[in-house]
């Protein structure tokens, strides 16, 4: 090669970093640009993961390692589709992979969905974990009864943040103006609710033991919804996971409550058929659900036409992330991901390659797996774009400097944030939390995050 290769990567999530990683680990002559809207870096790791699941977190140290390669720059503050286009990209760079991640949600299509009182998961992570645009999301938390549709993941870190004490959730970083509302939180009763069996549940037996720890809640779960079909028996005899799982979930079944602040019950079979309410949620409807296995082997839930009115006043719906379609870049709506193939876009899905386009991460295979399944995705897609350019003469073109691009955007007035900015940030956020024994006090106001990182 006659000069480096230069790739953009769109996004500074997990499948951004592994990305870079595996281009720097496998090309001396490279030069990769990590490209992300926000003046901060790590996606989801930073707000997405629960204030009080500190130890994962700690995987943007090894981000951090990929970030210190002279061969990579972050350019952050940097929106795909707001401050650089396709065409810009095809000019500064030989390839882009998208590694935008799923940063909107699921609907679950029933009436009243839209009533005050009834939001995304998406939404309620985004606010309690300080995504700039959604510090003023809620402003009071007067809810007695919640309801949060789901049993994933998710669904469980949305239960803790509203189950936990403010006392416990102080010593994490969620930022400051959740902590303020959820002072005066009036919840009682949190309701987490399964269309299908505790066989089926998504989350994983980690965190399903982290609901029967809570020091201000008690755990209720129905002996009845625990009976399985022969099919989830089966599954719980194969899956060493489940089996626990059931088991866990029979203890909380026996245990007696202990007359703690809140109440955490656990609820399967059941699907929401509508949220009631004149002006705001007032209750939610639920369809009792049987099994039935389809000849996939995929188990189904089927309504029985038996229904219970639950007296809720706020619906938190977690029933999936789903991607957004980029500007100038294919896109399976029914999916919600970009279509590839192992990593390579297609103009749809199945159909031709899109030459010089990649994907990784959440927007390449949807909204699923733990930080760590991003790396194993990104080392596929990474070697499919090595291979695509292993034959490539890179001719000379001063637009592939990685000057040139910074310059580009400098002109256009986009103020760009360097890592080593970001660090100026970072450890000022973990400064202020040193003093009051936090892992780190969020800045949420971009203006301000801006500001200490060029200070
Ligand atoms: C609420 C929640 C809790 C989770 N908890 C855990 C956990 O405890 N443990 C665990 O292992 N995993 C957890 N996960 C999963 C983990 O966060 C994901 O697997 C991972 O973050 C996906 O990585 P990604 O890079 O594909 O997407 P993301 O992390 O979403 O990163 C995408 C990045 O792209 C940027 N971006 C988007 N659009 C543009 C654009 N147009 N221009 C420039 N940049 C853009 C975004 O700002 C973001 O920084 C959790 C996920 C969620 C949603």
């Amino acid at each position: 090669m006659s000069r480096n290769l230069r790739v953009a990567i769109i996004g500074a999530g997990p499948a951004g970093f592994y990305a870079a990683a595996g281009l720097i680990k496998n090309l001396e002559n490279v030069s990769v640009d990590i490209i992300e809207a926000l003046p901060t870096p790590y996606g989801l790791v930073r707000y997405g993961i629960a204030p009080d699941h500190q130890k994962i977190k700690s995987v943007s140290k090894l981000y951090e390692r990929t970030a210190a390669d002279p061969r990579v720059n972050l350019l952050a503050n940097v929106h795909f589709g707001r401050d650089l286009n396709l065409a810009e990209i095809n000019k500064h760079y030989d390839a882009v992979v998208f590694t935008t991640g799923a940063s909107s949600d699921r609907s679950l299509g029933i009436k009243g969905e839209n009533l005050a009182g009834s939001i995304s998961a998406t939404d309620f992570v985004a606010w309690y974990n300080g995504l700039p645009a959604y510090k003023d999301f809620i402003n009071k938390l007067d809810a007695k009864a919640v309801a949060v549709i789901g049993v994933g993941n998710v669904a469980v870190d949305v239960v803790r943040i509203l189950a936990k004490s403010v006392d416990e959730l102080a010593t994490t970083d969620i930022t400051d103006h959740s902590l303020d509302i959820l002072k005066d939180s009036k919840v009682k009763d949190i309701y987490m609710i399964g269309r299908r069996g505790p066989a089926q549940a998504k989350y994983t037996t980690k965190e399903l033991r982290e609901l029967g720890e809570l020091i201000n809640a008690d755990i209720f779960v129905d002996k009845k919804d625990l009976v399985l079909d022969e099919a989830s028996q089966k599954i719980a005899n194969d899956t060493r996971a489940i089996s626990i799982q059931l088991t866990e979930l029979d203890n909380y079944a026996d245990r007696k409550p202990e007359g703690k602040a809140r109440r955490v019950h656990i609820k399967f079979l059941a699907s929401p058929s509508e949220i009631k309410g004149s002006d705001k949620v007032e209750a939610i409807v639920l369809e009792k659900n049987k099994l039935e296995p389809s000849p996939s082997g995929y188990i189904n839930a089927v309504g029985t036409g038996q229904f219970e009115t639950l007296p809720v006043d706020m619906v938190l719906r977690s029933v999936g992330y789903r991607g957004v379609k980029l500007p100038d870049i294919s896109f399976d709506d029914k999916r919600g991901i970009i279509p590839n193939d192992d990593g390579r876009v297609l103009i749809e899905a199945n159909g031709e390659i899109v030459k010089g386009q990649y994907v990784a991460g959440w927007i390449k295979r949807g909204p699923s797996g733990v930080v760590g399944t991003n790396k194993a995705d990104a080392v596929i897609t990474i070697k499919n774009l090595i291979e695509d350019f292993s034959n490539i003469d890179l001719t000379p073109d001063s637009n592939k400097n990685p000057e040139a691009i910074v310059q580009f955007l400098k002109d256009k007035g986009v103020e760009v944030v360097s890592f080593e900015e970001w660090k100026k940030l970072d450890e000022y956020e973990i400064a202020q939390g040193k003093k009051q024994a936090r892992p780190r006090v969020k800045v949420v106001d971009t203006d301000k995050m801006i500001k200490i990182a060029k200070s």
